[in-house]
């Protein structure tokens, strides 16, 4: 837990510096008070509370600034976050995403690729490339799952679903003539499916067999459409 409240003090620090409070210390405080006072009232984990508090001030901030976040063109997942970059791929959205790449890396690349850096690291929302906006980045609690992941970043950039991508690369998901996939397509599946799509980039096969079919339902219920 301690890892988890550490990194909420840092967002709340981050948040309340934003939001230009005076007496910073003082405010975290009364914010992680709060936060306990919450837990304990409705029975709900001290996590839980500070995510809702973290919701509540980061929508403040949002509607303070008044001018709406734009759809970014792509995202770049921290390399705790490789399976939100799936899920964000499968829901048609470019995700980057590296194994174990270091912060200063992360930062370079997402800046080449004019990418929002998505990570759960608060320490790294501090940097002063993403403190002053430079690269835009969006923070998402350590203590949520990808399925909540994903629906705060659909909620925070006002996302809808695309045209699904590879989940292993993100490259874009073409149609191809089932005959030419002949060696490729197990023969059960081949006799009963005739769409078939390969990945433009890393030349994965697809086809919307009952996988396909899961993960869509899934995504639907991640992202609430
Ligand atoms: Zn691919």
């Amino acid at each position: 837990m301690s890892r988890i409240r550490k990194a909420y003090e840092t967002r709340f620090r981050h948040l309340l510096r934003q939001a230009r409070a005076r007496r910073l210390e003082e405010g975290l405080q009364r914010m992680l008070r709060r936060a306990q006072a919450l837990s304990s009232k409705d029975g709900t984990s001290l996590a839980e509370a500070l995510s809702h508090l973290d919701r509540r001030l980061t929508a403040a901030l949002r509607r303070r600034r008044s001018v709406p976040q734009p759809a970014p063109a792509r995202f770049f997942c921290d390399a705790g976050l490789g399976g939100l970059a799936r899920w964000l791929r499968a829901a048609g959205w470019e995700a980057l995403w590296q194994p174990a790449i270091d912060d200063d890396a992360l930062i370079r690349a997402a800046r080449q690729h004019q990418a929002v850096i998505l990570t759960t690291d608060s320490m790294l929302m501090e940097r002063r490339l993403l403190r002053d906006r430079i690269i835009p980045a969006f923070w998402l609690s350590p203590a949520l799952g990808v399925a909540d992941q994903l629906a705060q970043v659909f909620h925070e950039f006002g996302l809808v679903r695309g045209q699904p991508r590879c989940m292993a690369c993100g490259g874009e998901l073409r149609p191809v003539e089932k005959e030419a996939l002949r060696d490729r397509i197990p023969p059960r599946t081949y006799r009963w499916l005739d769409e078939y799509f390969v990945c433009a980039r890393c030349g994965k096969l697809y086809w919307h067999g009952t996988h396909w079919a899961r993960i869509q339902r899934q995504l639907g219920r991640m992202t609430g459409s």
